[in-house]
């Protein structure tokens, strides 16, 4: 994926690109904010490898930077995350971070940090990095990502260039998809588009990838068997007592579903799943998938979870 792939958000490239072109343009501390889908995970992504990339026309995708950071296998790249299971950032991965930080960079010339969901912090993570933000070594590049920028602290969100993401909006998602599928027919352009909820990555994806068409078909089958009680979903549902990862997929294929009845309720795109889902509902089921797939990642019994999931499935649906 190159710059020009990335739809919309025009001010927040340019300042991005102009960092990369001019030394002088590029800033210490960038904090991309924006809703889930709205791309700044892969905005980052784009911004980082470009600062490392030997390519002509940066990120290439092909130089040996390139290639190290899409394998997360850089020296000079450190992101931080919430660990597996967690919610939060915790000051010991800050620590870790500090020790990378202050070594001079291994292979390039600068050293990139990437923070993932920031406003998930403790605080003692939070002071920790506000020291490393006041001051930096001169080799550093922090990219902070965060859905709202006022649950940062503001001392960390005053020390970053800030800049707000937005959805492309659906419209000029299909532009882009249908210039560049031309032969796609209107029920699966507008199958991706559901799919992709005014994200472009998403929508390539659901037309490139047959499993992901597949996981999305089965979704959409469980979502229009919710009135047929706990039985159904029980047996829809056995195909993943042994497949934790693939029951994830449809959880997050579940929500994608919900988002689309809630913020489309009444249209023609949201009649298609389940005509009879109101948006409360909706929401309701929303909450129970994200709470499920939280519990997943904390480890819990699939075969449990699952059963759990399919009663309380049934019962949004009464
Ligand atoms: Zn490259």
């Amino acid at each position: 994926m190159r710059f020009s792939d990335f739809l919309g958000n025009e001010a927040a490239k340019t300042v991005l690109l102009r960092g990369i072109e001019d030394e002088n343009a590029l800033r210490h501390a960038y904090l991309l904010t924006g809703a889930k889908g709205t791309g700044k995970r892969t905005l980052a992504d784009l911004f980082i490898r470009a600062l490392f990339c030997k390519g002509e026309t940066p990120p290439c995708g092909e130089c040996l930077p390139c290639k190290k950071i899409i394998r997360q296998i850089h020296p000079d790249v450190f992101v931080l995350r919430p660990s597996e299971g967690k919610d939060s950032i915790s000051v010991e991965s800050v620590r870790a971070l500090k020790e990378f930080l202050y070594l001079l960079p291994n292979e390039a010339e600068k050293k990139a940090v990437l923070i993932e969901n920031a406003e998930g912090m403790t605080s003692a993570a939070a002071n920790a990095l506000l020291k490393m933000l006041e001051e930096p070594p001169s080799y550093a590049v922090f990219v902070l990502l965060a859905e709202n920028r006022s649950l940062l602290l503001e001392t960390i969100s005053s020390r970053c260039l800030v800049l707000p993401l937005f959805e492309p909006g659906t419209k000029r998602v299909k532009e882009a998809l249908s210039s560049r599928y031309p032969d796609t027919s209107p029920e699966q352009m507008e199958q991706a588009l559901l799919y992709g909820g005014g994200n472009l990555g998403k929508s390539i994806s659901y037309l490139e990838q047959e499993e992901v068409r597949n996981a999305f078909e089965k979704a959409k089958a469980v979502f229009s068997g919710l009135d047929r009680g706990e039985f159904f979903l029980l047996r829809s549902l056995s195909e993943y007592e042994r497949d934790r990862e693939g029951f994830l997929v449809l959880l997050e294929d579940l929500i994608q579903i919900c988002d689309v009845q809630i913020q489309h309720s009444g249209t023609l795109s949201a009649s298609r799943f389940q005509a009879g889902v109101s948006p409360v509902t909706a929401a309701r089921i929303y909450a129970l998938c994200e709470q499920t797939a939280k519990r997943l990642r904390q480890n819990a019994s699939l075969g449990i979870t699952i059963a759990g999931f399919a009663g309380a499935l049934s019962a949004t649906a009464e």
